[in-house]
């Protein structure tokens, strides 16, 4: 890969891990908060409130899990900026060749050619 394009995936992927950390940070405080919520409620107003509960709950999985995502998604940001710095970016992890450039525009992150994550969907590899 020429050098101007690497440097162009890894402007890229150095924002997208900046966006998906304070993304990550904000989930944080959102389950942080849930948690002292249901600290303090403790012993009271529960029944009162169940409604708010079952809504706050959801909430509170659909972050967890949203963050779960989100945490993957970065680690594999991290892989491929720590690739990037040792020169294996660009080819696959599993053939070596190189990842086509279209793909890698579409999924920067990407650390399988098409047809090896093809066939570790199939669960071939
Ligand atoms: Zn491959």
């Amino acid at each position: 890969m020429r050098k101007t394009e690497l440097q162009r995936f890894r402007k890229l992927l150095l924002e997208e891990k900046e966006r998906v950390t304070q993304s990550l940070a904000q989930h944080e405080k959102i389950i942080m908060h849930t948690d002292d919520q249901s600290g303090l409620e403790t012993g009271k107003a529960h029944s009162n409130h169940m409604a708010d509960q079952g809504s706050d709950e959801f909430q509170y999985e659909t972050t967890i899990k949203f963050a779960k995502t989100e945490g993957r998604y970065l680690y594999n940001i991290e892989e491929a900026l720590r690739r990037i710095e040792d020169g294996t970016y660009g080819n696959c992890q599993e053939c070596t060749r190189a990842i086509a450039l279209p793909r890698l525009r579409r999924l920067p992150y990407t650390r399988l050619c098409i047809e090896c994550k093809e066939k570790e969907e199939a669960g071939t590899i």
